[in-house]
């Protein structure tokens, strides 16, 4: 590890530096004042202060040296005069580095001011520089847009990438977006609960990423693609109203706005019908979004059938900006609502379009039940939709075990089949399950829809690769042999 840090030593009389033992410690920055933040510089005019941050950009005059420090809470203009203590090593100080810098909060004259700017009427006269840790000349620049830098150099230097004002700024967005959702449901009486990521395959019409178990070699657990089943047994379990902010994971083709993991709000409701879900998650959306400074462009959200959508978009998720809307950043929310249940697969046999554990419309439930009329059976899915991408979806479930066998069989299960896939629902059901549905919005497609980002991964800390690669680190790899015996696995080297 490298790690050193320079304090600035006094003078001694000679103008030579002082011998070590004769080291002032007040002029070590370290020692100095408590460390004020960068946006708060304004309230402390004409007194000395202590910043910590990153030097954003250097600017070296010849005699004079200006920097940009920046912080988490901005960014403000220093200069090192001649004559001060510190020019010399701010002759040596390149971008990037990590600083600790004392210095007096001088007000800039009245013409040299920049209105437009954070701290354009103030300026650091620098005393004293503190080299927390520096840094080598960056792999690219991160003072404007990276996003046209190579994938892979990006992904390989991610934590360089998110220092750039555009990944801060999403990171952040999505953090507020998801602190603001998770207090409006605190607020609804929510309980957040955690589950499993080693688990049994819920179908969410994806393929599993599974982990091979090494206590019982040759089973395999499978990550989940959504909490589905365990937060409808939560409603088993009486807790009513459940949310929590879960991970998905789903062995998909890797689109722009798909990845093998994204982030689900996920939550779920006891005793309720559509109305309740939708209105509520639909208050969740309008509070979190407009206390973000967003405007939307339509409220109540318009509803519209699926078979209305397709007619007058052609899909199932389609954008009701104008030009206009888009220019000025507007959300236009939407619910697409009764779903076929069914459709057919290329060999001929039903599946589900969103869920299995849904429940058929009221009128359809006897259709269903009775196994006719299949492919006309609608769904209580309701999908929400946002500048064009499915931003949400849920539904009411199947909570009596004789409509859920009943979807099953449509499927072509056996009796065997379905208790082996879904028979701890089935038994869970038969102990007083109330009725229940539930929601989960996906937040990378939300964050990209209040920052304006058209790939999920600029929404995202750490994601992968369009190669499937993880970013800093370098996963997937192959197993050592050792590792592999002990999970009873062998490669196919072909
Ligand atoms: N589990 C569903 C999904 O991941 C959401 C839901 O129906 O609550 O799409």
């Amino acid at each position: 590890m490298c790690y050193f840090i320079r304090y600035m030593e006094p003078q001694s009389e000679n103008g030579q530096n002082g011998p070590q033992q004769n080291f002032d410690a007040s002029q070590a920055v370290s020692n100095g004042a408590p460390r004020t933040l960068i946006g708060e510089l304004g309230k402390h005019i004409g007194k000395t202060v202590s910043i910590s941050g990153w030097v954003d950009v250097r600017r070296d005059q010849g005699k004079m040296v200006f920097f940009d420090f920046r912080d988490r809470s901005g960014l403000v203009q220093g200069v090192v005069l001649p004559a001060s203590a510190a020019i010399e090593i701010a002759k040596e100080i390149r971008n990037e580095y990590a600083v600790r810098i004392e210095g007096i909060v001088n007000k800039r004259p009245e013409k040299n001011a920049q209105a437009d700017r954070q701290n354009g009427d103030i300026e650091l006269e620098i005393t004293a520089i503190e080299v927390l840790s520096p840094s080598d000349t960056l792999p690219f620049d991160i003072s404007g847009d990276t996003s046209g830098i190579d994938e892979n150099v990006r992904a390989e230097y991610r934590y360089l990438d998110l220092r750039s004002k555009r990944m801060q700024k999403n990171i952040k967005i999505r953090s507020e977006f998801v602190r603001r959702c998770r207090e409006f449901l605190f607020s609804k009486q929510f309980t957040e609960i955690e589950t499993p990521l080693l688990t049994e395959s819920t179908p969410e019409g994806s393929r599993d990423f599974v982990v091979p178990s090494r206590l019982n070699p040759g089973k395999f657990y499978a990550l989940p693609q959504s909490p589905q089943q365990y937060k409808q047994l939560l409603m088993t379990a009486g807790f009513e109203r459940y949310f929590q902010t879960a991970r998905a994971i789903r062995d998909e083709d890797l689109r722009a706005d798909r990845g093998f993991e994204h982030t689900q709000i996920d939550l779920e409701m006891s005793f309720v019908e559509m109305e309740d879900v939708m209105n509520l998650v639909e208050e969740m959306i309008t509070t979190t979004v407009e206390a973000m400074g967003y405007t939307i462009k339509q409220k109540p959200f318009p509803r519209i059938s699926y078979k209305d959508a397709m007619e007058k978009y052609g899909a199932d998720k389609f954008d009701m900006r104008t030009p206009e809307d888009k220019e000025k950043g507007i959300l236009a929310y939407a619910w697409v609502v009764n779903f076929p249940f069914f459709e057919k697969t290329d060999d001929g046999k039903w599946t589900f379009t969103h869920n299995p554990f849904s429940m058929p419309i009221p009128e359809h439930v006897d259709w269903l039940l009775e196994g006719k009329n299949i492919g006309d059976i609608l769904t209580t899915q309701y999908d929400i939709v946002c500048n064009g991408y499915e931003s949400g979806g849920g539904s009411i479930r199947a909570h009596k075990p004789e409509i859920l066998e009943a979807v099953y069989k449509v499927m072509g299960f056996s009796k065997e089949d379905l208790e082996e896939r879904i028979g701890h629902m089935l038994k869970a059901f038969r102990y007083g399950t109330p009725p229940h549905g539930g929601l989960a919005l996906g937040v990378e497609r939300n964050i990209m829809n209040l920052t304006g980002e058209t790939m999920l991964r600029e929404v995202q800390a750490f994601p992968m690769t369009r190669g499937g690669k993880t970013a800093v680190m370098n996963a997937p790899k192959p197993l050592d042999e050792k590792q592999l015996k002990e999970l009873g696995l062998k490669i196919d080297k072909k």
